[in-house]
């Protein structure tokens, strides 16, 4: 997992630089890496009408390999879609999705991509069409599909220049209320074949849950089907924030305050300049250089000089760097200068090329301060747009709590079924899909909205429902099982549909005697004298205490005068138990179908009349299965 996310761009450590990982990335900078470059490089202008003959042999070529073909395909389709240029690592996203098993081997496959690309930048937007025409139909309307997308457009948005990040910090795990943000500003990206940047911000040394940087990554990549474009850790680019501080200093932009930070703010309060501010250039020098090693911690603090009069307090001349002598877990001792987080967002947001910031309105007094701070070191600043408070009503869910409790035992980890984290959900066989689905059709709205959990786990099931229903072929779970003997039944074998409405899928087959194995709910609900039915199987009735045969056609049962219930059933030799982790913790057990011990393990199956489920681990008679939803 860990090399395929350091291919892709990733990187979280500065002692492990991406460009040592990755060949093909060049522009790298004192303690931050960008894998930017990369995309640009392979960008021509120049586009011929006729076809290239390397063109022609890499056509041939891919008679032989179904690698390149694939990449082929989407490297057309990005052309197509965007005038011409191709996104790499957006093909690489494309590839990798219908490649999972390609994940081995990034650097070979995005090699590949750039050889590819570069040939396919050659033609013409007809040329293309027409290649893409040829060898991929169905991605040509997939385009059409993409241009009626219910996200409303951005402003001073240009195709194929746009860049969107996230910046979680890692104090924890994702989990229900980080996805409409996540989504949402990847979705954007993709929109405009753009970047998409995951930033982690771990300058508060204080908060810091060091297995989140791989496994925040983890699930964003999840989350957006690996559509990262680039990682950045801040801890590793403390340099750059140190050279930016100094010149701010150095242009009077900036001054060290080492005044009582209670006094500082009630002065600050009444617009009142402390005497600090006035202090001569090489005095700030000075005092800048003791912040490393020489001030304690809250002994000084580097303020931006902005407006100390200015009509939003919040505004006047506020900090951008601190000391903190807590350990990081990153940096170690090392490092006790920490910028703060407006400060390292403006520098990152310029140094990515951030084009649009879009997060929660809470962050819109930082946005007018990351302003301030671009606008001092002659830098043009994004696009800012934000969105309203989805409050979710019944729900509260602390990442310090709950790692808490994990430490303690109460839940199993963060992938724990009882937990909202993204861990714990995929693991039930929920979507990416579903989830990004739900940010789509919020869009980017300022106004607030309350979703109470009832309402939003409804929609995400809906959404969910509508992707696995259709793969997700059909099982009998019998819980709590109870044995009954059907007079009169003669054995045979019994073929049930995979899936109803795909029939090509093929059947399953069980053999049955006169025994079954009913779930003991289904039991209890039997009524007597009245017509029954074992799905797919035989109609009986129940006279007395005696089941007895009556007939094999669904018209029988659907036909008769006293209908009863239809119920799934296993033969009663069936051997491989189950049990079923449901959402509250609780299991339920019993025996399923047999024919489940060969699928592979997180295949999302129906257990028929019952619910979707997740196979979740199989050993020789046993199989788990964790609840998704109804
Ligand atoms: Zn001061």
């Amino acid at each position: 997992m860990k090399s395929f996310f350091q291919y892709m761009g990733l990187i979280s450590f500065p002692e492990a630089p991406l460009y040592k990982l990755c060949p093909h990335l060049s522009s790298v900078s004192s303690g931050s890496v960008t894998i930017f470059s990369v995309m640009e490089k392979s960008r021509q202008n120049q586009k011929h009408l006729i076809t290239s003959p390397s063109f022609l042999a890499l056509m041939k070529e891919t008679g032989s390999s179904k690698e390149k073909a694939i990449i082929l395909k989407y490297a057309l389709q990005n052309a197509h879609d965007f005038g011409g240029k191709v996104n790499l690592q957006a093909v690489l996203g494309a590839v990798l999705r219908e490649k999972p098993e390609l994940k081995k081997d990034v650097p070979k496959v995005l090699k590949e991509i750039q050889n590819i690309a570069k040939e396919v930048e050659q033609l013409s937007p007809a040329a293309l069409k027409e290649k893409l025409k040829d060898i991929a139909p169905e991605l040509l309307q997939k385009k059409e599909e993409k241009e009626q997308g219910p996200l409303k457009p951005l402003p001073k948005a240009v195709p194929g220049k746009v860049s969107l990040r996230i910046a979680p910090s890692p104090s924890g795990l994702l989990h229900i209320g980080h996805i409409y943000g996540t989504s949402l500003n990847y979705e954007y990206a993709k929109m405009y074949n753009g970047k998409f940047s995951v930033r982690i911000e771990d300058t508060d040394p204080e908060k810091i849950y060091p297995p989140a940087y791989d496994l925040i990554v983890d699930d964003v990549q999840w989350l957006t089907d690996n559509g990262v474009s680039g990682v950045i850790v801040q801890s590793s680019r403390l340099g750059i924030y140190y050279d930016y501080a100094e010149k701010l200093v150095t242009l009077g932009k900036a001054y060290v305050c080492t005044c009582d930070a209670d006094k500082w703010r009630e002065m600050k309060n009444h617009g009142t300049a402390c005497s600090c501010r006035s202090l001569n250039e090489k005095d700030q020098q000075l005092r800048y250089a003791k912040m490393f090693n020489e001030y304690a911690e809250g002994e000084a603090v580097l303020r931006l000089k902005t407006d100390i009069t200015h009509k939003n307090p919040a505004m006047r001349d506020f900090g951008i760097m601190r000391i903190n002598e807590h350990v990081h877990p990153k940096t170690g001792k090392e490092q006790r200068m920490w910028p703060l987080m407006v400060f390292s967002v403006a520098i990152d947001d310029h140094e990515l090329g951030i084009t649009h910031v879009l997060n929660g309105k809470e962050h819109a007094d930082n946005a007018l301060k990351e302003q301030i701070i671009m606008e001092y070191l002659g830098w043009k600043p994004p696009v800012y747009g934000h969105w309203g408070r989805i409050n979710f009503s019944g729900f509260s869910v602390s990442k310090s709590k709950t790692r808490l409790a994990i430490e303690e035992g109460q839940y199993k980890g963060w992938d724990d079924i009882r937990l909202p984290f993204l861990r714990a959900l995929r693991r039930r066989g929920y979507q990416a899909k579903a989830f990004r689905k739900f940010a789509l059709e919020i869009g980017l709205s300022l106004n607030d909205k309350t979703v109470s959990m009832e309402e939003f786990w409804k929609m995400i099931n809906a959404f969910n429902r509508e992707i696995v229903e259709p793969r997700a072929n059909r099982y009998f779970f019998v819980d709590d099982p109870v044995e009954i003997t059907i007079e009169s039944c003669s054995p045979r074998e019994v073929q049930v549909p995979l899936h109803p409405d795909f029939p090509e899928r093929g059947k399953r087959t069980l053999k049955t005697t006169d025994t079954f194995l009913i779930a003991k709910n289904d039991y209890k609900q039997l009524a007597e004298s009245y017509v029954h039915r074992l799905m797919d199987c035989c109609n009986f009735i129940l006279q007395g205490t005696t089941f007895r045969f009556l007939s094999q056609p669904y018209n029988n049962y659907k036909n008769a005068k006293d209908r009863g219930r239809i119920i799934h059933w296993l033969p009663a030799a069936t051997k491989l138990q189950a049990e079923v982790l449901l959402d509250t913790g609780l299991k339920l057990s019993g025996v399923a179908e047999e024919a489940l011990q060969k699928l592979p393990v997180g295949t999302i199956v129906q257990l028929e009349r019952r619910f979707f489920a997740r196979i979740d681990t199989i050993t020789k008679n046993k199989i788990m299965l964790w609840y998704l939803h109804k």
